[in-house]
Parts: structure tokens; C-alpha cells; sequence
């Protein structure tokens, strides 16, 4: 079977934020879209791979965060690529203010600028994920959506094939807000509403086999840096 391959879009310098171009068969499939004004830099990533917007098969949110949904509206107003989001974070999509509950220093501060709390476009997806889990296949990717809660109530992981996973901000890596240094130490993203239900969802994904972790901030990281996280976050 032919392997997805992974491309990482880099949202800002020094892997601060990350989104990610999926591509398999030319099909091609985008997880998370940036700030709002990404679209240009989408394009770019799709046109590197030899690709357009009729090539994208699918968006998938793995939280609506504006770092992570900030463009998603206006790129459907773009493609006819389907919109998935989980139905624990439909809330968030369509404008509610988000909890965020400061992981560390870097949190208060990051919180004081209000930058995250901006609002953004407000998101309507074409599909809902209502279930744990979500087969791919029907949309040309060996990959699956996995619920995995604790960042937010309604983030999800994508699942891919290889051990393989692009994990959101379930974790992160690297100083500030990952990357610029220590890219490979993991810590819990500025933001954290659940840090035991992080833990669990970590956990259950390792279950399933995971073992490169693919992250919104920094990484990406190791199963074995991800069990050191999960530790710490159980002391
Ligand atoms: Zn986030
Ligand atoms: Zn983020």
C-alpha cells in the first residue's frame, strides 16, 4: 500500500506553529489551517507537491483554537474539500470564548496579550465527528480520526499508517511556544484544560501503536518523550 507522506507547514519561524499536508495518490489532505490569512501559504504547500485546490480531499481540525482554525472558513469558502471537526468542539468553532487554563508562566503571560483570544471566523463543519473513532478510507487515506480530549474538550489525533500520528496540541516541544530551541524536551502546550485527560488520551494512543508524535508547537517527538510527558503530568 502506498504510504501517506507528511509535510509540515510551517505557520511561523522556527516550528512555532505547525500545520500539516497530507498526500497520498495525489490526494491531498490538510491538518489544521493557521491563523486567519493562511491561505496563500496552503496554496504554496499544495502547488510544492504538484497539487491545486481541486487535489484537496479534506480538512480536518484538530482543535478550534485560532492558531489552528483561524483560516478554516475562508478556505471553504475555497475548496469543496469536506470540513471535519469533533462535536465537542463545535462550540469553540462557532465563536464561544475559549477556557484557557494557563499550563505555566508562559500561559499567564501568553493569556495577558489576549492573542489567542482573539476571535476568528467562525467555523461551520461539513461533518461532525460524534464518535471515538473515525475511518479515512472513504476519503482515499489510510488514516483514522481519534477523539483525543484534554487540551480541549474536542481535539482529535489523526492516526496514520507507519506509527505515525499528528497529535495537535495534546503535547508540545521547544521553548516559548516550540520550537527556536530544546525542540525535542516534550511540555504541555501554553494552554492545558484536562492535563489528566491529556495523559489518557496519550496513553491511548501509544496503546494503538503510535510512535512519532507530529505537534502544532515543536516536536516531532518520540513514544519514548511522550511517555516521560505522560509521567510527569501524573506526579
Ligand atoms: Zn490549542
Ligand atoms: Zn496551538
Amino acid at each position: 500500500m502506498t504510504q501517506t507522506s507528511v509535510h509540515r507547514l510551517a505557520m511561523l519561524p522556527f516550528g512555532m506553529l505547525n500545520a500539516f499536508l497530507l498526500v497520498r495518490q495525489g490526494r491531498a489532505m490538510l491538518v489544521d489551517t493557521g491563523l486567519p490569512g493562511a491561505q496563500p501559504r496552503i496554496e504554496r504547500a499544495l502547488r510544492a507537491q504538484g497539487l491545486g485546490w481541486s487535489d484537496l480531499a479534506l480538512i480536518v481540525l484538530t482543535h478550534a483554537h485560532i492558531d489552528h482554525a483561524g483560516s478554516a472558513a475562508q478556505l471553504q469558502r475555497h475548496t469543496k474539500a469536506p470540513l471535519i471537526l469533533h462535536r465537542d468542539e463545535l462550540a469553540y468553532a462557532q465563536g464561544a470564548k475559549p477556557l484557557l487554563k494557563p499550563s505555566g508562566p508562559f500561559g499567564w503571560l501568553f493569556h495577558k496579550t489576549g492573542a489567542i483570544e482573539r476571535p476568528f471566523e467562525p467555523v461551520t463543519p461539513d461533518r461532525l465527528m460524534t464518535a471515538e473513532t473515525l475511518d479515512l478510507a472513504e476519503y482515499g487515506f489510510s488514516a483514522h480520526l481519534v477523539h483525543t480530549p484534554g487540551h480541549t474538550p474536542g481535539s482529535l489525533s489523526v492516526v496514520l499508517d507507519g506509527g505515525r500520528v499528528i497529535a495537535g496540541d495534546l503535547l508540545a516541544s521547544g521553548i516559548l511556544l516550540g520550537g527556536i530551541a530544546l525542540r525535542g524536551r516534550p511540555k504541555s502546550p501554553p494552554f492545558e484544560e484536562d492535563s489528566a485527560a491529556v495523559a489518557a488520551s496519550l496513553h491511548r494512543l501509544l496503546a494503538m501503536g503510535c510512535e512519532t508524535f507530529y505537534l502544532g508547537h515543536g516536536g516531532p517527538l518520540p513514544a519514548v518523550a511522550v511517555r516521560r510527558h505522560i509521567d510527569r503530568l501524573q506526579r
